[in-house]
């Protein structure tokens, strides 16, 4: 049993000690029984082509670790590392096989198992991109996990229903065909804006000097803010998955981060007094990540840019023309708002 894990939320009309049955067997997936839960298929797969962790890889999971425990102490929220067998690293057929369909096609973490598994296929051959994935996941891993647990007739039936800000469809909804999810988008965003911040932490890694040698010198950072204006961009939004790759990459949900830091923008500005700087807002949003509590962020965002609002960014997804059209309708919506509070 380790040391600390997740506390995962039980909700749902089953008997308490049938909860607390679930509770504890979900902790026992925090370790050597985390793929107990996995379907027989996925884990025959799993246990057939797991590769073996580079130590350089194990020093990435270890900072990742540190730097996520950094962000939920922050948050106010007891600390707990992943262990390193949690993390599946696998070749890219077998990750194919894993993975549910409609899941992203190089990494996914099965949060109420906690367990990742990456297609290490694809990675290997960027250990920077890899580094600022596994940062993603483990924070999805870290994120307020609630579980329904519901006594139907004689079954029990299990269904998550919450991780992170995100809200799941109900078991009845998923068997009646209408699967949804609820602040996915949001919920992407939060996780999407870390995994940003965490590259600066990564760059610093002495197995990376070389490549931030390289990144930071005049060519590279000239290079960079051409293209940033080209694609109307931050040139911080740029990065090469390798020093002698030409492919240059953008940090993912680019426009879930817009949406958001329009958001934290605004709220900023209204709540100058308690928000010094737009990360203390954005503070608010990785909290409600970690503790399942949206009250805050719902107020705050219902505060700056009128009722209602709250519902439009949560009916955000994780669809780059959704989010293009949910910034405009927040900006539709706060000006709005505006207008209205200057008149009353
Ligand atoms: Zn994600």
């Amino acid at each position: 049993m380790p040391e600390n894990f997740p506390d995962f939320r039980i909700i749902g009309n089953a008997p308490e000690t049938e909860k607390e049955d679930l509770r504890k067997e979900m902790v026992g997936y925090f370790g050597e029984h985390h793929l107990d839960s996995l379907t027989e298929g996925q884990r025959q797969q799993l246990e057939k082509g797991e590769l073996v962790k580079t130590p350089k890889e194990e020093e990435i999971i270890d900072l990742v670790n540190q730097k996520t425990n950094e962000l939920m102490r922050q948050s106010g929220v007891e600390p707990f590392d992943v262990p390193k067998n949690n993390y599946h690293f696998v070749p890219k057929d077998v990750y194919l096989k894993i993975k549910p369909p409609g899941a992203p096609g190089a990494a996914i973490s099965f949060d109420r198992h906690q367990a990742a598994v990456f297609n290490a296929t694809y990675f290997r051959k960027s250990i920077l991109e890899f580094a600022t994935t596994i940062f993603h996941e483990t924070l999805h891993l870290k994120s307020h996990q609630a579980i329904q647990l519901n006594k139907v007739g004689r079954d029990l039936e299990i269904a998550t229903s919450r991780s992170g800000v995100k809200v799941y469809s109900s078991h009845k909804q998923n068997i009646e065909g209408d699967s949804h999810g609820h602040l996915d988008g949001l919920d992407e965003a939060i996780v999407g804006e870390y995994e940003k911040k965490f590259f600066n932490d990564v760059l610093q890694m002495p197995i990376f000097k070389d490549y931030r040698d390289w990144f930071l010198s005049e060519e590279v950072v000239k290079e960079r803010k051409l293209i940033a204006k080209e694609r109307r961009i931050n040139e911080d939004e740029i990065f090469w998955k390798s020093k002698d790759s030409d492919h240059k990459c953008g940090f993912p949900y680019f426009y879930q981060r817009q949406v958001l830091n329009y958001v934290v923008s605004e709220i900023q500005n209204d709540f100058s007094k308690d928000y010094v700087s737009k990360d203390k807002v954005l503070a608010e949003f990785l909290q409600a990540c970690f503790t399942g509590r949206l009250m805050k962020v719902a107020h705050l965002v219902e505060d700056t840019f009128g009722e209602g609002s709250f519902r439009v960014l949560g009916d955000m997804d994780v669809g780059d023309q959704d989010a293009i059209r949910t910034k405009e309708h927040m900006r539709i919506i706060r000006s709005r708002f505006k207008r209205k509070n200057k008149t009353d």
